[in-house]
Order: structure tokens, then sequence, then C-alpha cells
């Protein structure tokens, strides 16, 4: 099989949003069994490599799946291309109007306004005589072909802390870029409880992260391990690990992915990778634009994000 510049797209169709995960994951062609996903609170150190059964490895992964989201999209955009750039593959869902499908998000930043300088931005602080003084923006990457355009992002629900939290739309596309397959979106609330409760997750993850980043940093790319955290097939969110297999590099798309053995689903799509000791290079933990696109069906690919390499 010719190498793929783009990667077949791991989106979970779905015929409604009361998606049967169990049943998509019975008919799984890709991974029957998935005894290479585990549950967030079955997780256990005996899940990683031997040299990475470290206290700190484990923690940051269940702070990490705690910023993880599930996506429902319906609309499809007229938009979309008709084939990925500078290829003749086709580009997921072209020519459809309505598509359910299911993908993975997850939170990379959050702001905090808490000075009162500047009030909230929301839809309803926007039109309110009084706007809110408190408020936050909370930043989230997925896959731009699991969210194309703002037509997209303005039909999706999101899900976070597993069914805990479901939000209607409110996602506002920051940037969107189809050659690199990243999307990054905007959600500007004053629901502080939420704002406060993510900064806190990423406060802890961040710390976890630094602490992970130092001690693998000078062998990342020996060891090779590479985990992700996911919804397959639109059910719970499961973490696997694997290894990461290449970086490549694009002049053209100035930007670079790693292929990787790590278990992935339909559901995957948008999902973060994470590379212990590897550092995506940017002011805190990186932009983290290490994203997950898609597969050959061997081995499984990230978006072209940019990141500079850490040795
Ligand atoms: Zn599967
Ligand atoms: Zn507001």
């Amino acid at each position: 099989m010719p190498k793929l510049l783009y990667g077949l797209q791991e989106t979970q169709d779905v015929e409604d949003f009361e998606n049967d995960p169990e049943a998509n994951e019975k008919s799984c062609q890709k991974n029957p069994g998935h005894a290479s996903f585990h549950l967030v609170n079955e997780f256990t150190m005996n899940h990683l490599p031997e040299k990475y059964k470290n206290e700190n490895f484990h923690e940051c992964i269940l702070q990490l799946a705690k910023l993880v989201i599930k996506l429902s999209v319906g609309k499809v955009s007229p938009e979309r291309p008709k084939e990925w750039p500078v290829t003749q593959q086709p580009y997921p869902y072209y020519g459809c109007q309505r598509k359910l499908r299911m993908g993975t998000a997850r939170v990379e930043q959050v702001i905090q306004h808490l000075d009162g300088k500047r009030v909230c931005e929301c839809q309803k602080c926007k039109t309110s005589a009084c706007p809110k003084k408190l408020w936050g923006e909370i930043e989230v990457y997925t896959a731009a072909h699991v969210i194309f355009d703002q037509t997209e992002a303005d039909d999706t629900t999101w899900t976070l802390f597993d069914d805990a939290i479901k939000l209607s739309a409110g996602l506002v596309i920051d940037t969107c870029d189809v050659r690199k397959d990243l999307c990054k979106m905007k959600f500007i609330t004053c629901d502080t409880g939420l704002v406060n409760q993510l900064a806190d997750i990423m406060a802890e993850y961040i710390r976890l992260w630094d602490i992970v980043y130092s001690t693998w940093k000078s062998t990342w790319d020996e060891d090779k391990v590479a985990v992700i955290v996911s919804h397959p097939h639109g059910g719970f969110k499961k973490i696997s690990v694997g290894q990461w297999r290449e970086l490549e590099e694009r002049d053209d798309l100035k930007g670079k992915r790693f292929s990787y053995t790590t278990s992935t689903c339909p559901g995957s799509s948008g999902a973060y990778v994470f590379i212990p000791g590897y550092n995506t290079g940017s002011w805190y933990t990186g932009f983290d634009q290490l994203i997950h696109s898609g597969t050959d069906g061997q081995i499984n690919f990230s978006a072209f994000g940019i990141f500079l390499d850490s040795k």
C-alpha cells in the first residue's frame, strides 16, 4: 500500500445520537475485542511499559484524561473540499449535508479572566446590561475533518467528564487548517465553576507534565512511548498505550507528524497523542498540536502540527 499523506479518518458514524458504542465495538474490524483500550478508572501502572511504571506519569495521564472531550457533530459544511489537499484522497463527508459522527477533542488551555478589566464575551453577556466580570476562555483542539468550520461547530454537542457535563454548541472556531488537519476552538463562558475546575485540572496536569518531561527528555526517541486518550466508537473515554514509529517533517505543510502503533478506533479522531519526554514547544506544555488524524489500517498518524523537537 502506498504511504498515505493523510490517513483514513477515524470518526465514528452513527445513525442518531442515541449511539450504541457497545454495538459499534462488537462490529469493530480494526481492534476486535479492544483489549488494548483501558477504561480510565481501570487504568493502572501495570498497563505502562516497565521503564514507565511511574506514579507521576500514571497520574499525569489520568489528569490528561479529565481534559478529554467527546464530540457529536451533525452538520456537514458545504465548504468541505472534495479531496485532501495536494492528493486525490477523498475528503471525509464531502457532498453530504448531514452526517452524524463522533470524535474526540481536548482542552488545551484555560484562560481565566479574574480582574474585571474585560467583561465576559459569551453570547448572553454580550447582550446583557450587566455582563459578568469573572469569566474564562477554554481552548479546545480537535482534527479539522471532525469539525471543519463554524457551521459544523454550531451543530456540535460536547461532553466533558464522560457524560457529567453536556454542552450544546458555544464552540467558536479560532483557526481551522485543512492542510494540517487541525482545528482550534474557544468556548467562552462565565460559568466560573466549570472554568475553575478545568483550570485546576490543567494546573495539575502541567505540574506533572513538567516532571514527566524532565524524567524522559533524553530518552523519548529511544523509548518511543505514545499514549492516547480517546472516545473509541463514541463510548466512554479509554486509554491506549503503544509506541510511535516515525517523526515525519513536511516543509510544504510547515508541520510534522508522528506515526504510532497506539490503538485508535473510529471515534478517536481529534484525540491528543501524548509522548512522554517530548516537548511540542510553546510557553508551557506546547501548543499540544499533536492530534490524532487517521490510519492506513496498520499504522496510525497524527495531524501535521507545529512543534519543536526537544533535542
Ligand atoms: Zn474498535
Ligand atoms: Zn457571560
